[in-house]
């Protein structure tokens, strides 16, 4: 929840224009600017406050207890020139609500944190705990001074500087295990461990918890590392083991016993077996998602003063291997707006970058500093296919990328038809040709459309064909992909003179080249006028379907309502 407060009638206006843009995300306090203040700082994970940076200082300097319970806070001055991200910038979100709210309110972000401003991933970014000497390490980062990469193993972490490598004073470590940090150290914890539980029935939340962090503590590992604590499906609901989950922040996963009883395991025994029927529980539930298990079978020690003298509850730790992570990244059809914001993100999270040499000199100033560039050339496709899922495999953050939607006739396929089950894939989705051509042909796709590639390098012609025939038969509207190119020049009539079968001569159909891109052209013209020596490799054809008009120069499919008849 987002907690508003303003003083002036200018403020206020501005903060209801917020309200109307966002009516569920966010609260309105009124009254005293100082109690509002306060109420919204306990009560909400970020602030909007219209009203000068020095008065917010004071208002909230009392209240802060530190960065990562404090809420992010955003200030906006009375001319709603600037929204300031004045606290929280990267743990209260403060940075990228500022960049929310300046789009909102038509105002310029303003962002000091150090990192943001210089193309750094903030330690803090990561999505992981961080403790130790964060802000000295950061800084030597920042600074470009020789900083030590301690890691545990291959994470898929974001780009690192240069800088960042095998020596330095400075260190950053990325590690599970609990250890001293030294003072120019900070400690990465990575989602590494998986303690499964078990439990009988009415087990104090003390007495779980209290096993699973002397378990840890014993074995030298950081709670900040556990990723999940796991147990049978009968125990989804065990209070004691639900709370020990939000005490430790992480969710709770449960397995059907007979999935349970499938693993084999170093300590089975009798007891659950016959109240939830399987031999294991703590173990095989640690141990269902595969890893090495750290800490075999543990059993608590009843609470004093309960009259309780059983244990009631088990545990045991499993470190899971880390996981790569293949982003697959369409960049739209080229215009820079076009990319999604989701796709920058991406491209800015991935340490190796794959993709063919004209896509990567697309979009290579977006990069953080520090990332690894894999390009090829036209025709490496399942080199680029097999060496993105290969970084992956390593543990690596991966991006791939492709023109338009990455999916559309690209690399999603052949990549994930390479990559197993031991990765993370992401998708993040492009606006395809086909769409970037209908937005600047006017509404083509208004009804029942289908893209067709028209290349036979792949898909032998007979196909391409009897799909075009179909296409035609069924009277959907058509864009051909890969229409034309100087080895391939026939396809095109050939497609054009099936659909004329079944659609008049005269059927609107238009002709894109470059969408989005600075020499974009196009021109709508009809089945029979269309000269296909004008188009080629950088062009998309969308032919109408028989109910499609062109109006006011505009290709136009009916939608088909009745009262447009
Ligand atoms: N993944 C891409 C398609 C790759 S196939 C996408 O989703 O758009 C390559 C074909 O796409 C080209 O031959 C051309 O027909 C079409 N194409 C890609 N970008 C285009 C653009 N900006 N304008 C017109 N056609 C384009």
């Amino acid at each position: 929840m987002i907690g508003l407060i303003s003083a002036t009638a200018a403020g206020a206006a501005a903060r209801d224009r917020l309200v109307a843009a966002w009516p569920d995300r966010v609260r309105v306090y009124e009254g005293p600017v100082g109690r509002s203040v306060e109420l919204a700082f306990a009560e909400c994970d970020q602030l909007v406050c219209f009203l000068a940076t020095g008065a917010v200082v004071r208002l909230v300097a009392p209240l802060l207890t530190g960065k990562s319970a404090d809420p992010g806070v955003v200030c906006v001055d009375e001319g709603l020139r600037h929204a300031v991200s004045l606290l929280g910038g990267h743990g209260g979100g403060a940075n990228e609500l500022a960049a929310q709210v300046a789009d909102a309110l038509g105002c310029a972000p303003v962002v000091t944190t150090a990192t943001d401003a210089a193309g750094v991933p903030g330690l803090d970014t990561l999505g992981w705990p961080v403790e130790g000497a964060i802000a000295s390490v950061t800084r030597a980062v920042l600074d470009g001074e020789p900083v030590a990469l301690r890691a545990d193993a291959v994470w898929p972490l974001p780009p690192l500087p240069g800088n960042v490598g095998a020596v330095g004073d400075a260190v950053l470590r990325v590690t599970d295990r609990v250890l001293e940090p030294g003072v120019r150290e900070a400690v990465v914890r990575p989602p590494s461990l998986v303690v499964g539980v078990g439990a009988s029935k009415g087990a104090p939340l003390d007495e779980v918890l209290g096993l699973i962090e002397e378990t840890l503590r014993e074995a030298g590992l950081s709670a900040l590392s556990v990723r999940a604590l796991a147990t049978v499906d009968a125990k989804a609901d065990e209070p004691g083991i639900v709370g020990a989950a939000r005490r430790l922040g992480v969710p709770l996963v449960t397995y059907a016993p007979g999935r349970l009883a499938s693993i084999s395991v170093p300590n089975p025994s009798d007891a659950p077996l016959a109240a939830v029927g399987t031999p294991s529980v703590a173990e095989a539930a640690a141990l269902a998602e595969g890893g090495e298990l750290l800490v075999p079978k543990r059993k608590s020690r009843p609470l004093p003063g309960t009259g309780v003298r059983a244990a009631m509850a088990t545990c045991a730790v499993v470190r899971r291997a880390p996981r790569g992570r293949l982003a697959v990244v369409g960049l739209g059809p080229g215009a820079r707006d076009l990319l999604a914001p989701r796709a920058t993100q991406e491209l800015r999270r991935a340490s190796v970058l794959v993709g063919l040499d004209q896509y990567v000199a697309q979009i290579r100033d977006l990069l953080r500093p520090g990332t690894r560039i894999v390009e090829s050339g036209l025709g490496a496709e399942e080199e680029r296919a097999r060496r993105a899922v290969s970084e992956a495999r390593a543990g690596h953050a991966v991006a791939l990328i492709g023109s338009g939607d990455a999916g559309v006739y690209a690399m999603a396929s052949p990549a994930l038809t390479e990559a197993s089950d031991d990765i993370d894939v992401v998708g993040v989705p492009g606006v395809t040709a086909a769409l970037a051509a209908a937005a600047v042909l006017g509404a083509p796709l208004g009804h029942d459309h289908v893209s067709i590639s028209l290349s036979d390098l792949h898909t032998p012609w007979e196909v391409i064909e009897r799909r075009v025939r179909a296409a035609a038969e069924a009277d959907i509207v058509v864009t051909f992909y890969n229409p034309r190119s100087r080895g391939r020049d026939w396809q095109l009539s050939k497609a054009l003179s099936i659909l004329a079968e079944h659609r008049d001569p005269d059927t609107p159909t238009g002709v894109v080249r470059n969408a989005s891109r600075p020499d974009e052209s196009s021109r709508v013209t009809t089945l029979a006028g269309l000269d296909p020596a004008t188009v080629d490799m950088m062009t998309v054809v969308t032919v109408g379907n028989t109910a499609t008009r062109e109006v006011a120069g505009r290709m136009v499919t009916p939608r088909g309502y009745r009262w447009q008849s």
